[in-house]
């Protein structure tokens, strides 16, 4: 294996280069918001291409402040569905009974309202905006094997399908490299602590005019044990999101098998599979972990490489967003000297925090209200169904719940000195 080293280059500012392990969502827009500010940054990505799979499609509202901070939110709308009315949790009965939900459009002409736009989507947009910045170089193909430090700079090494192996140096190395991050376990090997559970989650593209036909928009939360999960409009053309959780431990073909029984009992007609037609299908575990420390020196650790949840509630990417933006702001505060690095110990011990407090309980209960629960007594049972029941009933209250400062976000700057 050839080997080869890319030195630091210092700047005439605060810092040097920074290296992004992955190019996923979170790793572009720490680029993009860091180049956007002369940071020189590199972002090392095993793969030659964009990640394709059915993942995040939609962003609340503290994550759309950030996509508006780092100049991307107009395309983001552009792309996606602006008509995303409603959230309803229903029951998988023959009427798919509608038990509540929360009306959206009591914020459509608010600049913060929710984004929804299909992963893939956001993250080519991302990349088009980093080329446009000259301080940000993306290497796809460069899968890195290993990280490590010293007193004054951190490295990662990367191999390409040459099989040359390449060191990248920098004042910090930035895990974001997603669930399996390299980083992470060469920091702390298998040590994740957290929950993985039995369960499989399948989602798939789909196109079914049933839907509207049957008066269907925006979000529809399942709950029953046996077909719980979410259908939700996702894309332009009649796209929509469908995502059940399975039990564990069948084949690819085993859960293709028993996807009709879960379509026909979710979906409203239900249909046999001549009605509907499936684009893409994609299975994953589900997890909820978070790791011991977001930094080790001079390398640290944002979004899914640091902490995953269950999708359900829309929290993973939105936190990981969040993380990006404490992120950045540390970063540009060292930059232009108002902060010294120990405002990096800030950022990883409260978003640590903001994880393992907010996030974690409630994607986790939002997992539950769908499967683990009466459906015929959840409004009784559950508290956030009735002040969800409590909101409908009140459009200004509602605007003021779907867009107040949430728990999850916090203001970095404020440990600035000057
Ligand atoms: C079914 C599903 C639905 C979801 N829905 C939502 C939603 O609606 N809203 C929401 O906010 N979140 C949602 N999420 C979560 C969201 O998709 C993730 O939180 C988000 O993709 C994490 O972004 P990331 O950049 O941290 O990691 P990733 O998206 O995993 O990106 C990591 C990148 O790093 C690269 N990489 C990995 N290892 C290396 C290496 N050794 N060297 C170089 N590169 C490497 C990968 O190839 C990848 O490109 C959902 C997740 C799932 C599974």
């Amino acid at each position: 294996m050839n080997s080869r080293t890319e030195l630091s280059s210092a700047g005439p500012s605060g810092l040097g280069k920074i290296v992004i392990v992955g190019a996923g969502p979170a790793g572009l827009l720490l680029a993009l918001m860091l180049g956007q500010q002369g940071i020189p940054v590199t972002v090392l990505e095993a793969w030659g291409r964009l990640d394709e799979r059915l993942r995040a499609t939609q962003y609340g509202t503290p994550a759309t402040r950030v996509f508006r901070k780092a100049g991307v939110l107009d395309e983001i709308r552009a792309a996606g569905i602006e008509r995303f009315p409603s959230i309803s949790w229903r029951k998988v009965d023959p009427e798919q009974t509608r038990i509540t939900g929360i009306d959206l459009t009591v914020t459509k002409d608010e600049p913060d309202r929710t984004t929804v736009l299909p992963l893939n989507l956001l993250l080519k947009i991302l990349l088009e905006h980093c080329k446009r910045q000259s301080s940000i170089e993306v290497k796809f193909e460069h899968k890195v094997i290993e990280v490590g430090q010293n007193e004054s700079k951190a490295w990662a090494d990367a191999v390409m399908p040459s099989n040359e192996r390449k060191r990248f140096e920098g004042d910090y190395v930035i895990g974001c490299d997603g669930a399996s991050s390299t980083v992470r376990q060469q920091l702390f090997g298998r040590n994740w602590p957290g929950i993985t559970w039995d369960h499989s989650l399948l989602v798939q593209n789909v196109f079914y005019d049933g839907f509207t036909e049957h008066g269907w928009s925006g979000g529809n939360y399942m709950i029953d044990p046996n077909h719980w999960g979410l259908i939700a409009e996702r894309g332009k053309g009649g796209l929509w999101r469908v995502t059940y959780g399975d039990i564990g431990g069948l084949t690819h073909e085993q859960y293709l098998k028993r996807r009709e029984e879960h379509f026909e009992a979710m979906f409203p007609g239900h249909p046999k599979p001549d009605q509907y037609r499936v684009e893409q299908t994609d299975q994953f575990r589900i997890h909820n972990r978070c790791v011991e420390k977001m930094r080790v020196g001079r390398i640290l650790l944002a979004a899914d490489a640091a902490h995953v949840c269950n999708p359900f509630g829309g929290y993973g990417l939105m936190v990981g967003v969040l993380d990006i933006d404490g992120l950045t702001d540390c970063l540009i505060g060292m930059h232009q000297r108002k902060v010294g690095d120990e405002i990096l110990d800030k950022y990883a011990e409260i978003r640590r925090e903001k994880f393992l407090n907010y996030v974690e309980p409630r994607s986790i209960k939002n997992m539950n209200r769908l499967r683990a629960q009466n459906p015929d007594s959840a409004l009784r049972d559950d508290k956030f169904l009735q002040i969800l029941a409590h909101l409908e009933k009140d459009p200004e209250e509602a605007k003021a719940f779907l867009l107040k400062f949430s728990s999850i976000e916090h203001d970095f700057k404020q440990y600035y000195i000057i």
